[in-house]
């Protein structure tokens, strides 16, 4: 990179950093993003006089709430709930809710920044944001969870709608919070709308959408594997997480002919030498999805596999990582083992999994890397398809949600190509998600004038 450059990129971050004191998770994702956007700029003015990019990093509305409820004991419990609308330029805020402790505004403004370029490579018209509570379901009852999912939509309520903001699932929020929120939705609002995805297939859910983000990330993958001629057949894999992502990701690895080697939770990592199988992989979503368990039971199930307390998994040699728990899972010296031990494709699943020093050894080794905003979009853009459904009042078929899938994910691929591709043949994969997802919603911005 040419010393302006870099010297615009300080300054840039400088003011961010400024305005955003003790915000490290956006910070990050910012830095990524200005790293491989300016340089664009400064070869596209246009950019640079409608002062784009700082107007990007600025959410257009960031909503703050108090979220009351009763635990079962008759006790008052206080939460934060939090809606970052970050980006409309291209159609209505879009983006999932997440429950778990964790979650502050840092977190969820990077995710919501994220989450603006995403949607925008899906090609479908949905702009960007995030929500959340630091609420952790884990433990709760369904009573409970479902008073606190109608206490944190009676503030929502007022500020989403099926043309404004439509917000979906994330970490801690599956198929029974979407249900608890719309109840609460339709009953404050009096109307039936598509103003969650992620919905029950009996009102209003679409095919295919609790597998989308998992499916479409080895679609990516697969995508990836084909530019150096190579596929799945044989390949063994490594997946992170035992959530929604990881376990359809590993249900699409084994269709593919992959062996998948391990899945992991908060408490460590099971490694199966033997491979994760269909069987076995039902046996784990009854587990984790009716049963609400941990993945260490795993190994009393299937004695010949291993738990590792405490540890994540990338120190297993496979030719694919796939990242699909949560930010920041994933550093350099694990980077530096999975390239070692030969791993050829890494596809994030989750967002942000990979640290910056981690991306740099990917980048180093010329491995295959995905970011999470290229190849996990498939989450977001069956969410798109289940808006359309539900604005037309139809319901396609699993094959139909698939292939439109599939497409999305080969569409998304080429767009990562077109902007990515160094003159050596090497795709940064990053540098062409970012430029493509920022060209998109750059142009709307100029087009709708200062707002
Ligand atoms: P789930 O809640 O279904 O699963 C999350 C998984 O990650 C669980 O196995 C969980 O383990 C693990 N996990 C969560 N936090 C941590 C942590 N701090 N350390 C280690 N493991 C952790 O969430 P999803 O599968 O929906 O989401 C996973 C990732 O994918 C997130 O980054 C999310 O933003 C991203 N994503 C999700 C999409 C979707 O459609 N659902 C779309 C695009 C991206 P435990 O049970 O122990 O907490």
């Amino acid at each position: 990179m040419s010393q302006s450059h870099q010297a615009q990129i300080d300054a840039f971050m400088a003011q961010v950093t400024a305005q955003n004191p003790h915000e490290p998770e956006f910070i990050q994702a910012v830095q990524e993003v200005a790293e491989t956007v300016i340089p664009f700029i400064s070869d596209h003015p246009q950019y640079a006089k409608h002062r784009i990019l700082e107007r990007m990093v600025e959410p257009e509305r960031t909503i703050i709430f108090r979220v009351p409820w009763t635990n079962d004991a008759g006790e008052v419990q206080i939460n934060r709930g939090y809606r970052v609308e970050f980006n409309s330029a291209i159609g209505p805020y879009k983006g999932g809710l997440r429950f778990h402790p964790t979650v502050t505004l840092s977190v969820l403004k990077f995710l919501g920044f994220e989450q603006v370029f995403k949607n925008s490579l899906t090609t479908l018209p949905m702009g960007g944001g995030k929500g959340g509570s630091d609420f952790n379901p884990k433990g709760k009852s369904d009573a409970e969870v479902m008073r606190f999912c109608q206490s944190f939509m009676t503030e929502l309520a007022r500020h989403i709608g099926p043309n404004t903001d439509v917000p979906a699932g994330d970490i801690g929020v599956g198929g029974r919070e979407i249900g608890y929120l719309f109840g609460q939705y339709k009953r404050l609002r009096n109307e039936f709308t598509g103003v969650l995805t992620g919905k029950g297939r009996n009102w209003g859910g679409s095919l295919i959408r609790p597998e989308a983000t998992g499916y479409g990330t080895v679609y990516f993958a697969a995508e990836m594997l084909a530019t150096k001629g190579q596929n799945f057949e044989g390949k063994s894999a490594v997946i992170s997480g035992s959530g929604n992502v990881a376990q359809y990701a590993v249900e699409k690895c084994i269709q593919m002919g992959a062996k998948v080697l391990t899945m992991s939770d908060s408490k460590g990592f099971i490694h199966d030498s033997a491979g994760i199988d269909q069987e076995k992989l039902a046996w784990i979503m009854d587990l984790k999805n009716n049963r609400r368990g941990r993945i260490q039971e795993y190994v009393n199930q299937f004695p010949g596999a291993t738990f590792h307390e405490g540890q994540r998994p990338w120190g297993i040699a496979c030719h694919a990582a796939f990242p699909c728990a949560t930010q920041n899972e994933l550093n350099a010296e694990e980077a530096q083992a999975l390239v070692s031990n030969g791993c050829i494709v890494i596809a994030e699943g989750a967002n942000m999994p990979s640290t910056p020093e981690a991306i740099e050894v990917f980048n180093h080794a010329k491995v295959l890397f995905a970011p999470g905003k290229a190849s996990n979009a498939g989450g977001v853009a069956t969410s798109g398809l289940e808006m359309s459904q539900n604005s037309l009042r139809i319901s396609w078929s699993r094959e139909e949600v698939d292939e439109r899938l599939l497409n999305i994910m080969k569409d998304i691929h080429s767009q990562c190509v077109t902007y990515g591709k160094d003159a050596n043949g090497h795709v940064d994969y990053v540098r062409g998600a970012n430029i493509a997802g920022f060209v998109k919603v750059a142009d709307s911005m100029i087009d709708q004038g200062v707002v």
